[in-house]
């Protein structure tokens, strides 16, 4: 499947170190494909990176009718590059696409694109250890149109940003708030897709946190404010007396690549696992018998983000006296084992 490729004149500078500021170096070349009704996905073309030009009308604008991606590839030591289970994110590209009324694509074409854009700029796939490329693919809806309804053109983009480590200093648990007033999702509503207002609706109740001393906020459900849902962009999971719980997917929470391979490899490991409701309140109960052993989130920008504290009300949980617990650095030391090829891959997650 050859496509349009045409290639910068001018190339930019590299990053030289590890320390790369996240989502703000962009690499040379960038895919776009059109959406007509009428006509289907077209004119799939890799170009050098540029600001594009809209409509103020475009519909993305006013309605914000748009979701997107995120995922990696890394570079192995013998200079291979590797793109972690992919296929989980075009697949969620299109549940997200259901949700907000966008038009589905072809994930195995699109997923090609993917890898096509990042051979042509596979020379910003970053060696630094912890390093990696972070690929964003998006769709925004263009049709200059006012009228509160489904948009009849679209634009799918990719785009890529090399990234430093996450854990600079390695691995560190972090502070966690537990959201007592803002909501994130309802079931019903948008949260099991990835797109922007999610994410921007967020920023009020993590800013109030990040003044306390938080890194981010734990988010409650939206309708009892009683079950516990998701971290900022991570999904959760707790080690209680020796079984690991993680909330349900409740129709509200973004079902998490990091989160479905961590539950695998429990499996695997014989270490018993629930995906249930859990309460913030069962889960303090069980603090306070002294089994709450581990916390740690999971998503592709950390991989596995151990929690040191929760603070829920006027109630602290000190885990793990706020040191990285062995469950959280064995699935780290095993999927960022497998993510860069230096682990066995018995199946097949990395492309
Ligand atoms: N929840 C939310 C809201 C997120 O944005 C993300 C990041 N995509 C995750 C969970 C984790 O998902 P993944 O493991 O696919 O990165």
């Amino acid at each position: 499947m050859s496509i349009k490729i045409e290639k910068a004149e001018t190339l930019k500078q590299k990053p030289e170190s590890k320390e790369i500021p996240f989502g703000q170096m962009f690499t040379d070349h960038m895919f776009v494909m059109d959406y007509e009704e009428g006509k289907g996905w077209y004119d799939p073309r890799i170009i050098p990176y540029a600001p594009i030009t809209l409509d103020p009308a475009a519909m993305i604008f006013h309605y914000g009718q748009t979701v997107f991606e995120g995922m990696k590839a890394y570079r192995t030591k013998d200079g291979e590059t590797l793109m972690f289970r992919p296929d989980k994110n075009m697949e969620r590209l299109n549940k997200s696409n259901r949700r907000m009324s966008i038009p589905e694509i072809d994930e195995e074409r699109v997923l090609e694109y993917v890898k096509q854009l990042v051979e042509v700029d596979k020379e910003w796939v970053p060696e630094f250890e912890g390093t990696s490329l972070y690929i964003r693919p998006f769709i925004i809806s263009t049709e200059a149109n006012l009228a509160v309804a489904p948009s009849q053109s679209y634009k799918l983009m990719i785009i890529l940003s090399p990234v430093g480590p996450y854990f600079a200093g390695g691995m560190k648990p972090v502070r966690i708030k537990v959201e007592d007033e803002f909501t994130r999702a309802v079931k019903g509503g948008t949260g099991a897709a990835k797109t922007a207002g999610n994410y921007s609706a967020a920023y009020r109740a993590q800013a109030n946190a990040k003044k306390e001393g938080h890194a981010d906020v734990l988010w409650l459900d939206g309708v009892e404010k009683r079950y516990i849902e998701e971290v900022g962009s991570m999904n959760i999971f707790f080690k209680i007396d020796g079984k690991v719980i993680t909330p349900a997917l409740s129709g509200s929470i973004l079902e998490g690549v990091t989160r479905m391979s961590v539950l695998e490899l429990l499996k695997d490991w014989d270490i018993p696992v629930e995906e249930r409701k859990i309460s913030i309140a069962e889960l303090y109960q069980y603090y306070e018998e002294g089994k709450l052993e581990e916390a740690f989130g999971a998503g592709t920008a950390a991989v596995i983000s151990p929690v040191g504290r929760l603070d829920w009300l006027g109630n602290t949980m000190t885990i793990n006296g706020e040191e990285v617990g062995p469950l959280a650095k064995r699935l780290y030391d095993e999927i960022t084992g497998i993510q860069l090829g230096v682990r066995e891959d018995a199946k097949g997650w990395s492309v």
